[in-house]
């Protein structure tokens, strides 16, 4: 649940509830939240709530005796009305100033609003009607146009009355009852002011009121026994309604009739109370006539000193509250006139700011506009799409200054493409062109956001790559791009292999700016294209030399750097005897980590490599087995190991030099190779089993091929291909996988062969292993490869 006094959910309406009903006991606060709904009816148009919000704040400012800003509330208030066609709305305003301008005095100006307001509100003879009626009767009043005044007043009091509107009958009665009574029509008078008491049920203010006024008439009368009955109710009702007015009035009254009739000692008394009111409520003018009254009854009492005294405050005051007044009606209408200059000037200028507001915007827009596109054309290069060198250049500005700041690494990469020249001689620049299209289109996927390819002339790209950690990132995103260029280009009729020439350079290490970064990195890429060898990384190396990055220069110097290792599998009978290990070949480069053997050994193939690399396990897994004591161990040949003439002398050598026993060596030789060297591979196999080690089968029942061949092969045993028992599957014992597995062991072991299972991962394709009486079982379920055996 969300709060509901949090500000979001304070819709001008809201806001104005509020105020409404925080009117009565804290104004401050009701004020405050006037203020906020004017404000926020204004930012969301809502004219509706923004009158009726105004109309609060008019309220308060004329409780605060504000009377000046009120109408200025009130005006605006109702010129929103106007707008809005709200007629009712408008005229209810406009009774409202009216009543304002009486109040200040200004009667002519009051009868003005008012006449408008008895226009627009027609003939309905409704409580709004009423009220301008009251408002009209009291300012004919004030003007002394007393048909006029009673002539509302009837009205008035005829539309509450067949309106059933009691509270504002016994109001209404109230007042044209005083107004009778100060005009002498003593009957009239009190036949108002008894309705009233009768309406009241003679309680609460209004009932005060009436009764205060009732009083009056009976003095009038020389009824001073009723008179001052009436007044002690008036009182009592007064006092405990906490109209204080009204209380300090009666009283007043009261003393007033003890004064006439020459009660000095009550009069004073009651007079006391009422000057501690008046002072305590710092009602000056009341005060004044209250002191006024003292100053008789002190004199009637003979106090002549003390009642000059009295006399002399009550002029003061009454001087002070006169000069007060004056200056505040003055102040009011001046100020009253320049909020109205104020207001239409405020107005005249919302109206230009907002012409003007709307010319700059639609400016500012267009600006943009074109601003984006020459931005676009200046930043970017117009083939390709790509960044072009100066929003590069930039780009990198920012780069290497968070690279400088949080301590981070960046590189810089230059890519040619090689041969461009020529495809573009020779093909025609639409095909060069279609081809830097498509490079471009191929490099942007392989960085990430925050990185950037930029294209800054010919066939040059440039690389940004922010946040490196090490080099294996360079080297990850230059593999990455010479991935990309793998597959053929089809550039119109033309399908060609395009390769490029990648150069990096790492900030800090390299070079500190975007210059000499650059420099470094061009001077790299030159090097990969005299090597061919695709990219190249400068520095990030202790030494100055140029590092090689291609995974067969890097194999080059695994030997030489003693990056390569061994680790070892073992392999047990179908029960858990031990029986031996297996070697398996492990290259950890520096730059770029772990090296799977079937990543680097196609390379190490491919390059003759393989030879020196097979020859160095031979010999390092030799001098581990001699301490093994009776377990066999087993080594992996390559194709170009089995076919090298000096193959079988190597093997022997190995043997001497660790001295271990040739029966407990196997060596590992692929099916595939066996059935690619024929009639060759059989002399091959003879000169190795005459030095007296094992020949196993690796990888077997793969091709069939060789099949009829085996019975020639000299060789001891078979390792069967994983993908033989890989999809055994405990749900169907008797599946065709199972059959097939079944049919070799069965071949490999009717030929008097051995038979090891690899790749064992799961308890039941070891139970079916063991039920075909296979000699010995290798996998993750038993061990996995480890350093030492
Ligand atoms: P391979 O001869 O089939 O060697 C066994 C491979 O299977 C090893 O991978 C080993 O880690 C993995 N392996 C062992 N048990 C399980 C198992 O339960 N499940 C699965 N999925 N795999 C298992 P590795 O070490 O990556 O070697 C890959 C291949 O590289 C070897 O396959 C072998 O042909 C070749 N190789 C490894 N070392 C040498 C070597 O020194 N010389 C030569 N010429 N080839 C080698
Ligand atoms: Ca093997």
């Amino acid at each position: 649940m969300s709060d509901p006094n949090s500000s979001s959910l304070r819709t001008p309406k809201r806001l104005l509830e509020e105020a409404k009903r925080h009117m009565q006991e804290d104004t401050e606060r009701a004020a405050l939240l006037y203020e906020q709904a004017v404000a926020r009816a204004r930012l969301y148009r809502d004219q509706e709530t923004l009158a009726d919000a105004l109309n609060g704040m008019a309220k308060l400012a004329h409780k605060k005796g504000e009377s000046n800003a009120a109408i200025f509330h009130l005006q605006e208030a109702r010129e929103i009305r106007r707008l809005l066609g709200d007629v009712r709305g408008e005229a209810g305003l406009l009774s409202n100033i009216g009543s304002l301008y009486t109040d200040l005095g200004s009667f002519n100006t009051a009868l003005d609003f008012l006449l408008q307001a008895e226009t627009l509100a027609g003939q309905q003879g409704d409580v709004l009607s009423a009220g301008i009626a009251t408002n009209l009767a009291r300012v004919y009043d004030n003007l002394d146009e007393v048909q006029s005044a009673q002539d509302q007043y009837q009205k008035a009091l005829k539309i509450v009355q067949e309106a059933g509107h009691r509270m504002g009958e016994a109001i209404l009665s109230t007042n044209y009852g005083e107004f009778q009574l100060r005009r002498g029509n003593l009957p009239r008078a009190e036949e108002l002011l008894g309705s009233a008491l009768d309406i009241t049920a003679r309680k609460g203010m209004v009932a005060a009121e009436a009764l205060r006024h009732l009083g009056v008439l009976y003095r009038q009368r020389e009824n001073t026994d009723a008179a001052l009955l009436a007044f002690h109710e008036a009182i009592n009702l007064a006092r405990s309604s906490g109209a204080i007015d009204s209380l300090i009035e009666v009283l007043i009254s009261e003393a007033e009739t003890h004064l006439g009739q020459g009660h000095l000692t009550l009069a004073r008394d009651v007079l006391f109370e009422a000057e501690e009111l008046a002072r305590g409520s710092n009602r000056q003018r009341t005060l004044s006539r209250i002191l006024q009254l003292t100053s008789q009854a002190m004199e009637q009492d003979g106090e002549v000193q003390a009642a000059l005294h009295t006399a002399r405050e009550a002029h003061q005051l009454e001087a002070q509250v006169l000069k007060a007044e004056a200056e505040q009606r003055t102040r009011q209408l001046a100020t009253q006139h320049e909020l109205e200059r104020a207001r239409t000037e405020l107005d005249q200028q919302r109206h230009r700011y907002e012409t003007e507001r709307q010319a700059k915007e639609k400016m500012e827009r267009e600006s943009f506009e074109r601003m984006k596109e020459l931005e676009r054309k200046a930043l970017y290069d117009a083939l390709t799409g790509l960044p072009n060198r100066l929003l590069l250049a930039d780009r990198f500005r920012v780069a290497l200054e968070h690279a400088s700041k949080s301590g981070t690494r960046l590189a810089l990469g230059v890519l040619d493409l090689n041969k461009f020249k020529g495809i573009n001689d020779n093909l025609g620049h639409h095909v060069g062109d279609e081809l830097l299209i498509e490079v471009a289109r191929r490099l942007e996927p392989i960085l990430r956001t925050e990185d950037t390819v930029a294209r800054t002339g010919g066939d040059e790209f440039v690389f940004l790559i922010r946040s490196v950690a090490d080099s294996s990132a360079v080297l990850a995103v230059a593999r990455r791009i010479m991935q990309a260029f793998e597959p053929m280009f089809h550039l119109y009729q033309h399908h060609l292999h395009v390769s490029p020439s990648v150069g990096f350079a790492v900030f800090p290490e390299d070079a500190l700016t975007y210059q000499d970064l650059f420099e470094k990195a061009d001077k790299a890429m030159y090097e990969a294209k005299t090597r061919g060898s695709g990219f190249e990384l400068h520095g990030m190396q202790s030494s100055d030399r140029l590092a090689p990055v291609t995974l067969e220069s890097a194999l080059h110097q695994a030997l030489k750097n003693e990056e390569l290792d061994i680790v070892y599998q073992r392999f047990t009978d179908p029960r858990g005897k031990p029986r031996g290990a297996e070697a398996l070949l492990r290259w950890h480069h520096p730059m770029f980590g772990h090296i799977s053997p079937l990543e680097f050994l196609p390379i190490a193939e491919s390059t003759g490599l393989s030879v020196p690399i097979g020859a160095w396990v031979l010999n390092r897994a030799c001098q581990d087995a001699a301490k093994w004591h009776g377990l066999i161990l087993s080594v992996n040949v390559s194709a170009k190991q089995f076919s090298h003439p000096d193959f079988a002398a190597t093997v022997q050598q190995a043997l001497d030099k660790s001295g271990l026993n040739p029966a407990l060596l196997e060596l590992e030789i692929k099916e595939e190779l066996l059935s690619r060297h024929g009639e060759r591979a059989q002399s091959r196999l003879s000169a190795l089993r005459d030095l007296g080690v094992r020949l196993i089968i690796d990888d077997f029942g793969e091709g069939f091929t060789s099949f009829s061949a085996l019975k020639h092969h000299p060789v001891h045993g078979v390792k069967l291909d994983r993908n033989l028992i890989q999809d055994l599957n405990p749900e169907q014992p008797s599946s065709r996988d199972e059959a097939l597995l079944t049919a070799v062991v069965r071949m490999a072991q009717a030929l008097g062969l051995d038979v090891i299972a690899k790749g064992v991962e799961t308890e039941h394709q070891w139970e079916v292993l063991t039920s075909l009486g296979v000699s010995a079982v290798q996998g993750f379920l038993f061990s996995r490869p480890e350093k030492a055996f």
